[in-house]
């Protein structure tokens, strides 16, 4: 007994130190990242308003579920930990007492049940990841597992090491039913089973067999405990401190100010020697970053989603957090050296780790590669994936910032947009005038705002760039602003005093100049009075609705599609003329995923008579991007297969007449591509790509009565 005690313990001390060294350092490391004071503002928040979105996420594992079968293997096996805490209990308590039992519940059949029962769901649990891992073998399936790129050999470790919990902790459960000590008379079938296994070995080898394995049951367990804080299954721990710490109701919408020092950098006061433009080096990174980094499980849903990862383009979200993650862990000893001459004392190895430029191709090491960079459309698929609310996007685009602001290393062929933008205040440089010719087209008049909005206006019309200078999203504009007038919804315009929101800009990681444009918007805005807005781009409406109120500009703001299935239900338009058509939807990003509007558009579409309207496969929260966002629409696709491609063979082989959206940069995209498909035959010349809002202008009666095709 004594031996067993005292092996038992030195095996706890010795892994709890080894542990807690790790621990402690990785603390330091965290505390090597730029302050992020609004983080704890969030968990304040969340934990005052969203307790049980945040339990939902962690003990009701939500995400995770969204993925059937792994998801509920993982949910079997995270709660199979908890329950299994009782038993770690038990066989601390066996070191010292062989007859220990939990006081007050140890001995309940109810409790033994439980144990035995999770214990086998965790087996089920382990079984199911063993089966998707062999499946998804990144050697046998390239780019399409999603494991590609994963640490697949810890993995196996780990579930070898969780199989060995479960494998010792039956034998000495067994076992001790077999010398008369266990504490369940009924109720632990599975220990039940073991024990009528060992039953014909009889009471002495029982007994030291229960020795052994409790042993081993408190050493494996400890070993995996070390393993945990050494691998990726550093989430077990950091994942609910990830998404407490988690922006709300997630990381998609807007994009979080350019902070430096812990505040939100004014451009007019920065000073460059002591402030950070955007992530130029790790350090610059939050402990926030610095937590998403460690918290990644390497799962892989980010990377399965990701359109640029489909067409074979080399960015992997995934590959972003786990490299940034490598380069944090090598760089650390630099990061936590206590003084210059330590640094100077460091191997060659950690001094060069330092010295790589965080974003650079690989003639310099850099940790990002600027194709990897600059491939992601924003689209959002990642942060909707990912089970432990990894913030890919503001990662990404503050490295953009940095590259922009600092280095001035972007994409050439997207300066002339940046230029057009600071010079004209849109992406093509047509500047103001141009953005008033619309309205000369309809046969009814557009009210202009000029100074306060008038009382009787409802809703300022936020037209859009590519709304007022794009042809084929004219159309829509044209559409929105008669169904508009049809419906007597009174409405006004900015027409020239209206300028780009800023979102290329943005999105680019060109700060300034968004903020310089978002500035102009809201003042110009804020002193017409308006309260309500509706848009007819979804980038226009996430950067009014979401990032303009981080510049005090608080308005009321829907999307097109929002207002007409309104009116649409209210029975203010009547769609009456069938529009005999087979169509399928695409969800733009900005609209669907970055903001939830997925219900109006379709809402709409079941109004109109004649259509007849069937899902892509990836649509609604799994939607695929049209390529567009993030800028992208601004810069050259040379890598892979173009993304708008992808999308329009996943709508062709539904064989529509018609694809609908309701972006007109997914219309300009996905118009491009159905064009390119015309050319090479493959599509029919009669398919076209309409909004939704043009759609329904063909089947509402106007005033007049006569069918419009707008
Ligand atoms: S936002 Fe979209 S394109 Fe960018 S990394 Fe995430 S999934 Fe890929
Ligand atoms: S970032 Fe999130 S979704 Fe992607 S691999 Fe890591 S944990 Fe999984």
């Amino acid at each position: 007994m004594a031996a067993r005690i005292v092996i038992g313990l030195v095996m706890t001390v010795a892994a709890f130190a080894v542990a807690g060294r790790r621990v402690w350092w990785l603390r330091r490391l965290a505390g090597t990242g730029q302050p992020a004071p609004e983080r704890f503002d969030y968990a304040r928040s969340h934990l005052a308003t969203d307790l049980k979105t945040q339990l939902t996420e962690v003990f009701g594992q939500r995400k995770l579920l969204k993925w059937s079968v792994p998801g509920a293997a993982h949910a079997l096996t995270f709660w199979g930990f908890i329950i299994l805490l009782l038993t770690i209990i038990e066989a601390y308590g066996a070191l010292f007492s062989r007859t220990f039992s939990i006081p007050g519940i140890g001995t309940w059949p109810v409790i033994g049940f439980l144990e035995d029962l999770f214990a086998v769901a965790v087996l089920v649990g382990l079984t199911t990841f063993a089966i998707i891992r062999v499946r998804s073998n990144p050697a046998a399936r390239g780019r399409a597992s999603r494991f590609l790129g994963s640490h697949t050999r810890a993995a196996w470790l780990v579930l070898g090491m969780i199989f060995l919990v479960i494998a010792t902790l039956l034998m000495y459960r067994g076992a001790q039913i077999n010398t008369g000590v266990f504490p369940y008379h009924h109720g632990a079938f599975a220990s039940q089973l073991v024990g009528h296994w060992l039953h014909p070995l009889g009471y002495g080898t029982n007994a030291v067999l229960e020795a052994v394995f409790i042993l081993a049951q408190l050493g494996v367990v400890l070993a995996f405990l070390v393993i945990v804080v050494y691998s990726k299954h550093l989430h077990i721990g950091l994942a609910p401190l990830n998404i407490l710490f988690s922006r709300r109701p997630d990381a998609l919408g807007a994009l979080e100010p350019m902070r430096s020092n812990g505040k939100v950098l004014d451009f007019e006061e920065a000073d460059p020697d002591t402030d950070v433009f955007g992530l130029g080096k790790i350090e610059d990174f939050t402990w926030k970053g610095l937590l998403d980094m460690a918290t990644c499980t390497e799962c892989g849903r980010c990377q399965s989603q990701c359109p640029a990862w489909a067409t074979g383009k080399p960015l992997s979200p995934k590959q972003v957090i786990l490299d940034l993650r490598d380069h944090a862990f090598a760089k650390a000893p630099y990061l936590l050296a206590a003084s210059e001459e330590a640094r100077a004392a460091l191997p060659e190895a950690a001094k060069q780790e330092a010295e790589r430029p965080l974003v650079g191709g690989p003639d310099v090491h850099g940790v990002i590669d600027p194709d990897v960079l600059w491939s992601c459309t924003n689209c959002g698929a990642c942060v909707e994936e990912c089970p432990v609310d990894i913030e890919h996007i503001d990662h990404i685009d503050g490295m953009r910032r940095h590259q922009v602001l600092i280095e001035s290393a972007f994409p050439v062929e997207a300066a002339g947009m940046l230029k057009n933008l600071e010079n004209k205040g849109d992406p093509w440089g047509m500047g103001e005038t141009r953005r008033a010719e619309w309205m000369t087209e309809l046969d009814f008049e557009v009210p202009v705002v000029d100074g306060k909005i008038g009382d009787d206006v409802e809703y300022l019309f936020w037209v859009g760039c590519a709304g007022a200078l794009e042809d084929r999203a004219r159309k829509t504009t044209k559409a929105i602003a008669t169904l508009l007038h049809t419906a007597g919804v009174k409405f006004a315009v900015l027409g020239p005093a209206e300028t780009c929101t800023g979102d290329p800009a943005r999105r680019m990681g060109n700060e300034f100049v968004f903020s310089m444009l978002a500035q102009q918007n809201v003042e110009t805005l804020n002193e017409t009075g308006v309260r309500k807005v509706v848009a007819s781009c979804p980038h226009c409406f996430n950067t009014i609705a979401n990032e303009y109120p981080q510049l005090g500009g608080n308005y009321e703001v829907i999307h097109h599609t929002q207002l007409l299935a309104r009116l649409v239900a209210e029975g203010r338009l009547k769609p009456v003329s069938p529009v005999e058509e087979k169509l399928t939807y695409h969800d733009p990003c900005f609209l669907g995923r970055h903001n939830k509007v997925f219900s109006p558009p379709r809402e709409i579409l079941e109004q109109v008579p004649g259509v007849s309207a069937t899902e892509m496969h990836r649509c609604k929260e799994r939607g695929f991007c049209c390529g567009a966002g993030g800028a992208r629409m601004w810069m050259e696709e040379r890598i892979g297969q173009r993304i708008n491609t992808d999308r329009i063979e996943e709508a062709l082989a539904l064989e529509p007449d018609t694809i609908s959206t309701a972006c007109p940069f997914c219309l300009v995209m996905l118009g491009d591509a159905v064009s390119a498909k015309k050319g090479s035959g493959e599509a029919k010349d009669s398919l076209e790509v309409v909004d939704v809002a043009q759609l329904l202008a063909r089947s509402v009666r106007p005033a007049d009565d006569k069918p419009r095709r707008a």
